[in-house]
């Protein structure tokens, strides 16, 4: 591993601070349950570590008000337990609860799960043996390098949102979650505090896919804010993947649902484990507004999530496996009272 400094502040102000006193080859490092793990890999190469983790009450959750309000040091699986979360916004508690494995989520904090690398093999190639990296050739990893993936084994990759220089998927599920709850990301940075809505945190890949995010150098997230809406009950987080724990998805639906009897009033649905990035399903939204929502208006809505999609050799299945897992969250969340 790359030596590198390592400093601890106590306040968010003086960790904005000491990154900008570091410069752009700094990190900030909060659980550090995929940060070390890139570090040893040898595709993070940060020459300054700034730990976030002394900072003190930046790890409330407040549920109170019209909004929800997760600060960025609170565990994965604080949250997840958290009474009125599991209660009222059941994709919330579920996305993080079905993500990595109870030990990781004790560590882990809602704040750097926003910012975990993707999982795609040829970007990770050389886990366990840093001399290795760069055997197969990685545009996210190593810009203008190529993408192995495309033409290669392809089966976790991207079938919605992906470009000629990269189809890596976008890892995380709690994203996915927040994406369909039109969450925002409060950040602090050199020029000030600001807001970020979820969906303009994620870049698509296009001809720079290791260009992630939309965060500006030295920017540290210091919150997540959720609005308030009656679909928070009639939600789930319905996660496919190889085995049924301690796995990321395959394919994954986030969805909340508004309703006046049978009829669906409003849907929010984002999908994961199938896109470059955390993936809104606006055709699927649009078309379930005023339905009657039956098991094939339901499998109808998944189809229309897919209607984008482009499979490459061996993703394919992807796309009937995504369609049924949106439709079998429709019917999940349906079932649920209000
Ligand atoms: C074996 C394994 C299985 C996993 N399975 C899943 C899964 O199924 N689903 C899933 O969603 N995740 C999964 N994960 C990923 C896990 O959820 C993340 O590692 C974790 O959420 C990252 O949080 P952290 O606090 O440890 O981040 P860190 O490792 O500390 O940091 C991650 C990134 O965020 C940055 N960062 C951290 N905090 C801040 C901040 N406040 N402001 C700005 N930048 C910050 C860091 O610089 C770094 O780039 C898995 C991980 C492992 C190791």
């Amino acid at each position: 591993m790359k030596p590198f400094t390592y400093a601890r502040p106590n306040s968010a102000a003086e960790a904005v601070k000491a990154f900008a006193a570091a410069g752009r080859d700094a990190r900030y490092i909060a659980g550090g349950t995929t940060l070390y793990d890139l570090m040893k890999l040898g595709i993070e190469r940060p020459e300054h570590l700034i730990d976030v983790t002394a900072i003190r009450g930046l790890d409330r959750i407040e549920t109170g008000g019209d909004r929800l309000r997760f600060e960025a040091l609170a565990p994965m699986s604080a949250v997840a337990a958290d009474p009125v979360v599991g209660r009222d916004y059941p994709v919330l508690a579920e996305a993080l609860a079905k993500a990595a494995s109870q030990q990781l989520r004790n560590m882990a904090t809602v704040g750097g799960n926003l910012l975990q690398r993707t999982r795609c093999l040829y970007f990770r190639n050389g886990a366990g043996n840093p001399s290795s990296v760069g055997v197969y050739p990685c545009n996210k990893r190593e810009p203008g390098a190529g993408c192995a993936a495309i033409g290669g084994l392809d089966r976790g990759q991207a079938v919605l949102g992906q470009s000629e220089a990269c189809t890596a998927v976008s890892p995380g599920d709690w994203p996915v979650a927040l994406t369909a709850m039109d969450a925002a990301v409060e950040v602090l940075g050199p020029s000030g505090a600001r807001a970020i809505p979820i969906a303009e945190l994620y870049r698509l890949p296009g001809a720079t896919p290791h260009l992630e995010f939309m965060l500006a150098p030295g920017e540290m997230i210091t919150a997540i804010t959720v609005p308030k809406t009656p679909a928070g009950r009639r939600s789930t987080y319905h996660k496919i993947r190889d085995r049924e724990s301690y796995a990321f998805a395959l394919a994954s639906a986030a969805v909340a649902l508004e309703m006046e009897g049978e009829r669906v009033t409003r849907a929010h649905i984002a999908l994961g484990g199938v896109a470059t990035r955390p993936w809104r399903a606006t055709e699927a939204e649009q078309m379930l507004a005023g339905q009657p929502l039956t098991a094939a208006v339901s499998l109808a809505a998944g189809r229309a999530a897919f209607a984008g999609a482009r499979p490459g050799r061996h993703n394919g299945f992807k796309i009937e496996l995504g369609a049924r897992t949106v439709a079998d969250a429709l019917m999940i969340a349906a079932r649920r009272s209000a």
